[in-house]
């Protein structure tokens, strides 16, 4: 947690503090919530909707992509699934079908 001075007291206080808890002054302005760019590790503004330095999508969009990363993944699998599924009926089937081909001969 990083600190920062109080401009009026000249205290160390948390950044994440609202106002200086030993004089009250009100630090709202100076702690706007900042974020870090998961891309370029650039602190960012929380109020930017992309990364100044290397134009990420931050807030909402990064999480939308995320999301349809997951989705891709979870479409990928269900396809491997399926093929796998019909890879076993492959197996079984071509397996049945010697036996009864090494029972005729
Ligand atoms: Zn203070
Ligand atoms: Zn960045």
């Amino acid at each position: 947690m990083p600190l920062i001075t109080c401009p009026e007291c000249e205290s160390k206080i948390s950044d994440l503090a609202q106002s200086c808890p030993k004089c009250g002054m009100p630090l709202s302005k100076k702690t706007t919530v900042s974020n870090t760019c998961p891309e370029c590790n650039a602190t960012v503004s929380g109020k930017d909707e992309n990364c100044p330095k290397c134009g990420f999508p931050l807030l909402k969009k990064a999480d939308e992509s995320i999301k349809r990363q997951a989705n891709d993944i979870a479409s990928g699998w269900k396809i491997f699934k399926y093929l796998i599924y019909f890879a076993i009926l492959f197996a079984v089937v071509t397996f049945v079908s010697d036996c009864i081909q090494n029972h005729q001969y």
